[in-house]
């Protein structure tokens, strides 16, 4: 085939036939050089089932439903005993009393499970199910994580497992951030306290202490009053001097 040159040419070199050899044998000499390695098994969906998997299995109680869901996840062991090992979610199941979704609930198991043995990224199905809200609106859970419907539950169960499982990994929150959290949080609950106390001198003692006890004693629960945080989901949300302040993540709309 010709070339045609369009422009000037301003140097050159002439290409004997040892030269284009010598690019293509110098990886496969690296290849040489590299440690012997197990053949690495990738997930699609002729990988056969395992006679026995292992999983976990979460329970949901929702308010939106009269009986409790037990979702379980089975996992498979890819590559076991190489540095390639790799646990990840196979099959999904849900049971209930319930009946009355019965039919959803399979469908949605089945793709799961479908999108699961396909191999790839399948973290993408835990943003998916928690962006479904239910039109009839959410409730929350205990610790104060609103959950828009039962199905962003269940992808919130998922995302549990895959971090269980080593698949997701939280975001590292600073020790310097963790530390400001902390600190706003103490003096809120220094300052309320405070009012509580306060207020004592009218209210009997024992009203004012049990306001205060359940925010304490229950460790991961946030101070009564608290509003939902927008960036976390999460009931946690206080007016601390002026400004709404999120004593989980961090949050504040005054930066
Ligand atoms: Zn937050």
């Amino acid at each position: 085939m010709a070339i045609k040159i369009e422009k000037k040419i301003k140097g050159y070199n002439v290409v004997k036939p040892e030269d284009k050899a010598a690019p293509a044998a110098a990886p496969e000499k690296a290849k040489a050089a590299e440690p012997r390695q197990a053949e690495v098994i990738q997930m699609h969906e002729s990988l056969e089932r395992p006679e026995t998997l292992i999983g976990s299995t979460f329970k949901i109680k929702s308010p939106l439903f009269e009986h409790a869901l037990y979702v379980t996840i089975n996992d498979i062991v890819l590559n076991a005993g190489t540095k390639h090992e790799q646990r990840r979610p196979f099959e999904i199941f849900i049971n209930s009393k319930n009946m009355d979704h019965f039919q959803w609930i399979v469908a949605l198991t089945r793709i799961l499970s479908a999108v699961f043995r396909k191999g790839g990224d399948v973290t993408f199905i835990v943003e998916e199910l928690k962006a479904v809200f239910d039109p009839r609106g959410g409730y929350f859970k205990a610790g104060g994580v609103y959950m828009p419907s039962i199905v962003a539950e269940i992808g919130g169960v998922i995302e549990q497992h895959m971090k269980n499982i080593g698949l997701i990994h939280d975001p590292e929150m600073s020790d310097s951030q963790r530390a400001l959290i902390a600190e706003k949080r103490a003096a809120y609950e220094a300052a309320s306290a405070k009012k509580n106390s306060d207020a004592g001198t009218s209210a009997p003692v024992g009203a004012a202490s049990a306001a205060i006890t359940p925010a304490e004693s229950e460790a991961g629960s946030f101070p009564p009053g608290a509003t939902l945080c927008h960036k976390c989901n999460t009931q946690a949300l206080v007016l601390m001097d002026g400004c709404q302040t999120c004593l989980n993540c961090g949050y504040s709309k005054c930066g």
